[in-house]
C-alpha cells in the first residue's frame, strides 16, 4: 500500500504539464455515471446506432481474407484517395489530385490533430465557436495552440458572430476552425457567412480548418463548403470521414483534403505518429464511397424522421429547441426548468432513467442547454420523450 503510494506521487511528478493541463472530457464524466445506471435510455451517444451496412464490413473480411493485412502508403491506398477525391469533387465541384492532395487518417479526429500541427507554432491562437465538438480545445492545446473560443446563441439560430470573429483575430491568430452542420446544435453555416468568414480568412492571411463530418447528414437545403468559394482550397484544410454517415465510428476512418504544401508536411506527421490508416478500414471505406450511397440515404431518411419528431416533442412540452439543419442532434434550452444542466441531466438520469449530456461539456456559457441525440430508435425516442415531459412536468 505504502509502495503503490510513493509509485502513484512519484509518476505524477514525471507526466507532461501538457498532459495534466487538459480537462476531461465532460462526456466522459457524465457517462461513467449513465454506465452504472441499468435500463437507461441513452440520448447520450454521438455516434449511429445503425451496424455499418453489411457489404462495407464484407469488404473489410474480403480484403482480410485476400491478405490485404499489410501498411499501405502513408497517405492511403490510391484507390481510395481517387475515389475521395471523385466525391469531394462532385460535393464541391473543387478538384484535388488523388495523389498529392488526399490523406487518409484515423477518423477526423486523427485528421484535425494533424492538420493542427502542420499549421501551429507554439503560442499560435487557433479560432473556433462554442458550443463545439469537446475535442476541439484540447486538440488545439496539444498542438500547442492557444484555444480562442466565440460563443454562439441559441437567440441567433447558433450562427456565426462576425462581428466577434473579426474582433477575436489578433496578429496571433494562424487558423479559423469551423463545423457546419455542427455538434451539439446540429446548425450549418449560410453561404453569406462562409463568404464573410472566407474574405476574413484572406484579408489575415489565415488556415480555414473545415470540418465537415456531418455534411453528407444535411436535411433541408443542400450543403455548401467553404472550399467552393474562389480563393479558399488554397488556404483550407478539408476534414471528413466515414464515422457518422456510414456508421463506421468504430472502423476509425478520415480523410482530409489540402494543398500540397500543406498536405507535405501532413504527411510527415501522419507517417511518424500513425505510419498509415488500417489497411483492412481502408478497404471497407473504398467500397463505403463506391457503392452505399443508398444506404447513406436510408439512414438519413430514418434520422430525419426521428428529427422532426424530437424537436416538436420538445417544443410542444415547453422546452425552446432550434431545428437542426443536419446532423443528428438537438440542443434544447432547459432554463424554464430552473435547473443548471448538470442538476437536469442527474436528476433525469436518477429519476428517469433517461442519459442526456449537459450543455457546459460543449461550451462554458451552455449551462442551459442539454444535447440529445436522436441516433437512436423512433420507439427509444417516444419513450425518452414521455419520461422527460413527466420530468419537466414535476418541475413545473
Ligand atoms: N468532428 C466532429 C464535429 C464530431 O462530432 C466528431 C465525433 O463526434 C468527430 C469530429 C470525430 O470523428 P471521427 O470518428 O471521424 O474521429
Amino acid at each position: 500500500m505504502k509502495l503503490s503510494l510513493v509509485k502513484n506521487q512519484q509518476i505524477s511528478s514525471l507526466v507532461s504539464d501538457l498532459g495534466k493541463s487538459l480537462s476531461p472530457s465532460g462526456i466522459r464524466e457524465f457517462f461513467d455515471i449513465v454506465y452504472s445506471t441499468p435500463d437507461c435510455i441513452s440520448l447520450g451517444v454521438g455516434e449511429p446506432d445503425f451496424v455499418t451496412p453489411w457489404r462495407i464490413s464484407d469488404a473489410g473480411i474480403l480484403s482480410i481474407k485476400d491478405g490485404y493485412t499489410h501498411y499501405t502508403p502513408n497517405k492511403g491506398i490510391i484507390e481510395l484517395r481517387q475515389l475521395v477525391s471523385d466525391y469531394v469533387m462532385k460535393r464541391t465541384g473543387v478538384e484535388y489530385s488523388a495523389e498529392e492532395e488526399i490523406l487518409i487518417t484515423l477518423g477526423v479526429s486523427q485528421g484535425l490533430d494533424v492538420a493542427l500541427r502542420s499549421i501551429v507554432n507554439p503560442g499560435d491562437e487557433v479560432i473556433f465557436f462554442e458550443p463545439c465538438y469537446v475535442s476541439y480545445p484540447a486538440t488545439i492545446q496539444l498542438a500547442q495552440g492557444v484555444p480562442i473560443a466565440i460563443p454562439m446563441y441559441f437567440k441567433d439560430n447558433f450562427s456565426i458572430d462576425l462581428e466577434a470573429l473579426e474582433k477575436a483575430i489578433t496578429g496571433k491568430t494562424k487558423a479559423i476552425l469551423l463545423n457546419y452542420p455542427g455538434n451539439p446544435t446540429g446548425a450549418s453555416i449560410d453561404k453569406n457567412t462562409l463568404k464573410a468568414i472566407a474574405t476574413l480568412a484572406v484579408r489575415h492571411n489565415l488556415i480555414v480548418l473545415s470540418d465537415e463530418i456531418y455534411e453528407s447528414l444535411t436535411y433541408d437545403a443542400d450543403h455548401f463548403s467553404i472550399i467552393s468559394l474562389p480563393g479558399m482550397k488554397e488556404r483550407t484544410i478539408y476534414l471528413n470521414g466515414f464515422s457518422k454517415s456510414h456508421a463506421m465510428t468504430g472502423w476509425r476512418l478520415g480523410y482530409t483534403a489540402a494543398p500540397r504544401e500543406l498536405l507535405d508536411i501532413m504527411v510527415k506527421i501522419h507517417q511518424y505518429t500513425a505510419l498509415c490508416a488500417p489497411s483492412i478500414a481502408q478497404y471497407a471505406a473504398t467500397e463505403a464511397i463506391a457503392s452505399a450511397e443508398k444506404d447513406v440515404s436510408k439512414m438519413k431518411s430514418h434520422y430525419l424522421k426521428r428529427r422532426n419528431f424530437i424537436v416538436n416533442r420538445f417544443r410542444d412540452i415547453g422546452l425552446p429547441c432550434h431545428m437542426p439543419e443536419g446532423a443528428f442532434y438537438v440542443f434544447p434550452d432547459i432554463s424554464s426548468t430552473g435547473l443548471h444542466a448538470r442538476d437536469f441531466a442527474l436528476e433525469l438520469l436518477k429519476s428517469e432513467k433517461v442519459a442526456v449530456v449537459p450543455g457546459d461539456a460543449f461550451g462554458s456559457h451552455c449551462g442551459n442547454h442539454i444535447r440529445c441525440s436522436f441516433a437512436t430508435s423512433i420507439d427509444n425516442l417516444k419513450e425518452a420523450m414521455k419520461r422527460i415531459e413527466r420530468f419537466v412536468a414535476s418541475r413545473g
